[in-house]
């Protein structure tokens, strides 16, 4: 039996190069995705060979969606061996704070919450599979070890005293911190939250489970279409900078192989570990393991954190 990973949001960019990585190296990729017929198409236009894809629906900001899933993939009665956390919103130009069905901000439910649940309700399925492993993509915008993530516009990842989680999340409240809603700040503040999530999984079950829980940062995708939404002067000078001051610039098919590597290699086996390639990208460049900031070790708040939002996703 072919060894089984399931990819959230492979209908574009890292995740859909992430599955063709993995297929490529003989897996079966579970494709995740909210629109079928895009992520079809994509496979097809990207060569993933048909036996070894298959499509199931999930929409990550809607919890019932994600329970949904976790059934649907039972059904399939296929083994689980790893699961790459990737879907992702990015949604900087809204003015008012767009809701899940939950009513919970948009960008928050989607690239966090809904992981955290589907995460949680996979790990029996992981347990059972084989040198299990889940992964999930983080940013280094989210990371003040990096100096992406001390680049300040419109304001960096900070969760604050989590007053917002603590206030249930819904309208008024959009933000973690409970102030007032910044989209890009929203969405900086989900992605550490699942950086976060992933040494909090480890922490609490590496050691019982034998699943390996890890976070990467492939490097600056400046072109996928994560920032169909930024201004269009943005999407031509963004990749451009990227490529030529910051040297951070990384294709799509190469960020597929960096994110399928964390996922199969032999050589990313160790548990609780941040893999960055760094941002200055060199040809053969190496990847290795990075600490994260003071904002993704406050033991005390990232178990708060842990609480609130199991309450939040219905695990608790
Ligand atoms: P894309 O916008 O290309 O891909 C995002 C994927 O997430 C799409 O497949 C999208 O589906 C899916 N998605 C969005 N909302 C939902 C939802 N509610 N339910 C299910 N799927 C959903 O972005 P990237 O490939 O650039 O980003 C992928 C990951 O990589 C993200 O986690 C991002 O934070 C991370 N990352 C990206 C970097 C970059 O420079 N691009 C750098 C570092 C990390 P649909 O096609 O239907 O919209």
């Amino acid at each position: 039996e072919p060894k089984t990973v399931i990819v959230t949001g492979a209908s574009s960019g890292v995740g859909l190069w992430s599955a063709k990585a993995l297929a490529d190296l003989g897996w079966h990729v579970v494709m995740a995705c909210r629109d079928l017929a895009k992520a079809e198409a994509a496979a097809d236009a990207t060569g993933i060979a048909t036996d070894r894809r298959s499509l199931l629906p999930i929409d990550l900001a809607s919890m019932d969606s994600v329970r949904g899933f976790v059934a649907d993939f039972r059904k399939t009665g296929r083994r689980l061996d790893a699961l790459l956390c990737n879907a992702a919103v990015y949604l900087p130009r809204l003015t008012e704070p767009m809701r899940s069905p939950e009513g919970y901000e948009i960008s928050v439910a989607t690239n966090y919450f809904g992981h955290f649940l589907l995460a949680n309700l996979l790990l029996p399925d992981l347990q059972r599979g084989v040198a299990p492993r889940l992964i999930t993509l983080g940013t280094v915008t989210a990371n003040s070890e990096e100096f992406g993530g001390k680049v300040p516009i419109p304001a960096p990842a900070d969760l604050g005293d989590l007053a917002g989680l603590e206030a249930g999340f819904r309208a008024p409240v959009a933000m973690i911190d409970g102030k007032a809603f910044k989209p890009g700040k929203a969405y900086k503040d989900s992605k550490l939250c699942t950086m976060i999530m992933s040494r909090e999984l480890h922490r609490r079950f590496h050691a019982d489970t034998g699943i390996v829980f890890n976070t990467l940062y492939p490097g600056c995708v400046a072109d996928t279409p994560l920032f169909r939404h930024a201004p269009a002067a943005f999407r031509t000078i963004f990749p451009w900078f990227q490529k030529n001051i910051t040297k951070g610039y990384v294709s799509q098919p190469l960020s597929g192989e960096r994110a399928a590597q964390v996922v199969a290699d032999a050589g990313f086996a160790a548990s609780g570990v941040h893999w960055s390639w760094g941002n200055r990208q060199r040809a053969g460049r190496e990847a290795f393991s990075q600490p994260l900031s003071a904002r993704a070790s406050d033991a005390a708040r990232n178990a708060r954190l842990w609480d609130l939002t199991a309450k939040l996703t219905g695990l608790a």
